[in-house]
This record gives C-alpha cells, sequence and structure tokens, in this order.
C-alpha cells in the first residue's frame, strides 16, 4: 500500500494500475515516501464522482451559510494538524518551516474560513435595474455553481494551492478534482480526511497525484468536466488553454511573473533594502510573484547594491526543517539544473554576480538542492536573466534613469503578475497606476489575502482568483426577466410575429 493515496468518492484508494511514484525532501535528496500515481483512467474515475456529486445536488443545492459551516471545519480541521502538516510539507517541499507554518498551512486555514463567509454572500439574488419599456420587467441576477471543476497546481504552496482552489469551488456549490504537483503530494493527500471530518459529503472534492502528461491533460480535456483552473508556467498553461477549447471549457489561468520592484530615491532605506531581499528570496526565489527584477535610479544604484550585499548575507541557507535556517533548497534537481544554467546565462551575458551565483555544498548540503542568494548587476533590459522567469533564488539589478524609463523597464516584458514600489506612498501611488500587473505593493511585497483579487495581465495568465471576482470565476451568471404583466394584450411586440387574434 502507498503511503499517499488517491482521494476518490470519498475513499481512500490505489491507483487501478497499482503504480506507486516516490517523493523526495529536497533538504537531503532522500524519499519521503511512496505516492499512489494516477493514470488517465484514475483521473475519469475522479471526474465521473464529481459529476455525480454534482448532478445530485448534494452539494450545490445546499444554502451558502451550510456551505460555510462546512468550510469553517475544514479550517479547524486544518488548524488542529498544524504541527503534523507544517512539518510534512516542509518536508515534502523545501519550504522552512516559518514558511510552511505561516504560509502554506496558515493560508489554507485563511482561505477556506474567509471563502465560507464570501458563499454566503451568494445566496440571495443581485437586483438588476427596472425595465418600463420595452418589455416592462422585474430583472435580477442569479449566481450557480459552473458545475464539475478541475484544478493543476505546482509544488511551491501546495496545501495554500490546494486550499485556493477546494475553497473557492466549494464556496460556490461546485465539485473539484484537485491534481496537486508530484514532486509535493503529500499534505494536499491528507486534506482528504479533513474535508470528510469537516461534512464534506462523498465526491464533492477528489484528490488524485500523478503527473501532468496524460492524468492532467484527462483533467482538462474530458467532456464531463466545466471548469479548470490551472497555476503553473507560461508555457504549459498554453497548452492547456488549447486542451481546454476543444469543449469549451471555462478557464482560469495562474501562470509566471518577472516582477519589478522600483525604489524611488525617496524611499526608506532599511525598508527597501531589506523588503528587496524578501521580495526576491522568500521560499528561495520560487514564488510567482517574486521580485525578480530591482530598479534602481543610476543616483542611487552603486549605494544600494552595497547594502544589499551586506544585508543578503543575513540570510541564512540550509535544511528546511533546521533551526534558524531562513532560505531552504530548491525543490528538486530539475530546478536547480534551472537556476544554475540562468545563473550561467547572466554571467556569458556579461552581468556581474555581486554575491552569490553558485551551488551551496558542505556542512551537510551535499545531497540537497541549494543554491546561494544571487545578484546580478550590470543587468540590460534585454538580457534573459532580465526578461525570463528564473524561479529560483536570483535577482537582477537594473539601473533606471528616471521614473518613466523605470516604468518603461517595468512594463517591458511578457509578464504582468505583481509588482512593486519602494517609496513615499503618494508618488508610488502615481507609479503604481501606470504599472501593467494585477497586483502592486506600495513599501510591502508578497501579501495576498482571500479577500482581495489576484492574477496576471499579459501572459501571467487570463482571470482572477480570491476576492468577490475570484469567487465570480467559479460561477455562471444567471439574468432572469419576469415580465410584469403576464397577459397577451401587453405584449405589443409578439404582433410582430403573431398577429394578434
Ligand atoms: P508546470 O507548469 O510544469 O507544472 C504545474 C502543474 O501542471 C503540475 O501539477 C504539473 O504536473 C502540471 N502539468 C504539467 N504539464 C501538464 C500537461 N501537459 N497537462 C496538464 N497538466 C500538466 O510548472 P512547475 O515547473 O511545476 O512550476 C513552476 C512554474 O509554475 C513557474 O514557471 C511559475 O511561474 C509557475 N507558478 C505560477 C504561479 C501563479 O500563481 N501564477 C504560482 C506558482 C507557480
Ligand atoms: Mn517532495
Amino acid at each position: 500500500m502507498s503511503d499517499y493515496q488517491l482521494f476518490i468518492d470519498g475513499q481512500y484508494c490505489e491507483a487501478v494500475s497499482g503504480e506507486t511514484f516516490a517523493t523526495l525532501d529536497p533538504s537531503t535528496g532522500e524519499s519521503l515516501g511512496t505516492v499512489a500515481k494516477a493514470r488517465p483512467e484514475d483521473a475519469a474515475r475522479a471526474v465521473d464522482a464529481a459529476r455525480a456529486a454534482f448532478d445530485d445536488g448534494r452539494w450545490s443545492f445546499k444554502r451558502g451559510s451550510e456551505r460555510a459551516a462546512i468550510l469553517s471545519a475544514v479550517a479547524k480541521g486544518i488548524k488542529d494538524r498544524m504541527p503534523e502538516l507544517a512539518d510534512l510539507e516542509s518536508r515534502d517541499s523545501g519550504a522552512t518551516l516559518a514558511k510552511a507554518k505561516g504560509a502554506d498551512i496558515g493560508g489554507a486555514m485563511f482561505w477556506f474560513k474567509t471563502m465560507g463567509e464570501f458563499a454566503t454572500r451568494l445566496d440571495e439574488p443581485e437586483p438588476l435595474p427596472q425595465t418600463i419599456a420595452p418589455g416592462p420587467s422585474y430583472n435580477f441576477l442569479k449566481r450557480d455553481p459552473v458545475g464539475v471543476c478541475t484544478a493543476i497546481i505546482p509544488w511551491n504552496f501546495p496545501l495554500q494551492m490546494a486550499s485556493w482552489k477546494i475553497s473557492m469551488a466549494l464556496a460556490a456549490g461546485n465539485t473539484i478534482v484537485l491534481k496537486p504537483a508530484p514532486e509535493t503530494p503529500c499534505t494536499a493527500a491528507r486534506l482528504g480526511e479533513i474535508l470528510a471530518e469537516a461534512g464534506v459529503p462523498d465526491g464533492v472534492v477528489n484528490i488524485i497525484q500523478g503527473p501532468g502528461p496524460g492524468t492532467g491533460e484527462e483533467l482538462i480535456s474530458n467532456p464531463k468536466v466545466d471548469k479548470v483552473s490551472f497555476t503553473g508556467s507560461t508555457e504549459v498553461g498554453k497548452q492547456i488553454m488549447q486542451m481546454a477549447a476543444g469543449t469549451v471549457k471555462k478557464t482560469t489561468l495562474e501562470l509566471g511573473g518577472k516582477s519589478a520592484q522600483i525604489v524611488l530615491d525617496d524611499a526608506d532605506m532599511e525598508l527597501a533594502v531589506d523588503g528587496a531581499l524578501y521580495a526576491i528570496f522568500f521560499h528561495a526565489g520560487q514564488v510567482c510573484t517574486a521580485g525578480s527584477r530591482l530598479l534602481v535610479s543610476e543616483a542611487r544604484h552603486d549605494e544600494f547594491v552595497e547594502r544589499l550585499v551586506e544585508r543578503a548575507a543575513a540570510i541564512t541557507v540550509g535544511p528546511a526543517t533546521a533551526d534558524g535556517v531562513t532560505m531552504g533548497p530548491l525543490v528538486s534537481q530539475k530546478q536547480l539544473d534551472t537556476v544554475l544554467g540562468y545563473i550561467e546565462t547572466g554571467v556569458k551575458e556579461g552581468a556581474t554576480v555581486a554575491t552569490g551565483g553558485e551551488r551551496l555544498t558542505g556542512d551537510g548540503l551535499d545531497r540537497g538542492f541549494f543554491v546561494a542568494p544571487t545578484i546580478f548587476t550590470d543587468v540590460t533590459p534585454d538580457m534573459a536573466i532580465a526578461q525570463e522567469e528564473i524561479f529560483g533564488p536570483v535577482l537582477a539589478v537594473l539601473p533606471y534613469t528616471d521614473p518613466d524609463d523605470a516604468v518603461r523597464i517595468a512594463n517591458g516584458t511578457r509578464y504582468g503578475l505583481a509588482a512593486g514600489v519602494w517609496g513615499s506612498p503618494a508618488k508610488a501611488i502615481k507609479i503604481a497606476d501606470r504599472l501593467q500587473a494585477g497586483t502592486v505593493w506600495v513599501n510591502d511585497w508578497h501579501l495576498l489575502n482571500p479577500k482581495y483579487p489576484f492574477g496576471g495581465y499579459k501572459q501571467s495568465g487570463i482571470g482572477r482568483e480570491h476576492g468577490m471576482l475570484g469567487l465570480l470565476e467559479y460561477t455562471e451568471a444567471k439574468h432572469v426577466h419576469v415580465a410584469i404583466d403576464a397577459n397577451r394584450r401587453t405584449h405589443r411586440w409578439f404582433d410582430m410575429t403573431v398577429p394578434r387574434a
């Protein structure tokens, strides 16, 4: 029996093929356990369970307030297992314990609770303006669930992202099949029993671990699925859109980023320096909103870089669960190779390594996937390290001449997920107005909240998650028109086609 099984129709089970795969601890390179490996046939089974659960109304017919009570019980179930889940998340994904507790487990609780509260707002139809003519009528807007949703997520915030997708789908009355990333399947697998205990009916949530190709593709192309929600790379996102087109599925995409941090000359230095480091090095840069480009004025450039390098030395890299460690490993050998490849490219392109730039070994780090916090200077906007998402601890510093130049550089990539400005709020807000990004932080970074919408401009995605806007993406809007007079005489427009008797 595998250590982490599939969760289909309210039951833990093995894959039909009986196949399993191993998940690694990226701090040590050692196996954490075996995981049932879903194949397309298992994905189809999970979709069938979600379809049946949606169609008989066991979840969609509940009032928002009932769904809210159950979602709140899910949040409580997660809270009760906080230490155990945080430890598991840390080992499976390389998140430091502080990140696992605060962002992954804490975020999971926060989303279930808040989305439950939002669910109650969907109960009442929204009145629309009355119409006198043509067609005197009362009009209102109802929000129906879309139906069966499927969600595919990456490995950087495993339980939090699983909770984003599940809490939103459930708040709006849908059923769902979730596929976690194969690198980080453990905590999502534990969610099955927490959901069942909290009273989520069988089949409403199904969780299957397995590869993207084949298994993930079945979740996108299966005609019984109504909506697809994908978080991952822009490259795979493009394929998802094509696959979803076959049956015109509603699709939301949360893709990559190359977010720019703009430091204004009046920024508080202490805040901006530590903030810039946090923006890029949080979770070793494996964050879609990582502030991977830092734009500093020519006048302040040298002084700022000097302080950045000095403060970067305060970041302690090491095994994710170890005391005092503030930056863990990359998630896999593959990600390590990608990041080291980009560092090599940066050097070849003529950028200068101001600090870091290498894999860290020794002191028990040899078998893990550790890279030193890396800062590049002498970067120009056209370089690969200034255009492409690296998804690792690599910062590109670019000088700007004036704020117009900074805005031009900031907007000069195919991405538009997030951006930020360090400086006096009045000036920073004016800059924020001109940035093409779904989230702009002023004197802050990385804070997301279930109350506020999140998503990308340009090739960073389609649609929004979170907030009322995000929840509405999990609904169909239904306009209902009720004629004020239910008699033939007042329905003069019928005469166009059917002459009066
Ligand atoms: P990825 O796109 O390769 O994989 C993401 C998920 O998609 C995984 O679950 C994977 O199994 C699945 N997948 C892969 N190929 C598939 C296919 N053909 N059909 C269906 N599913 C498939 O990304 P990754 O390397 O795992 O994660 C890193 C990337 O994710 C980064 O590029 C980053 O930009 C992006 N990301 C974005 C956000 C966001 O919110 N915008 C958050 C985290 C990560
Ligand atoms: Mn793992």
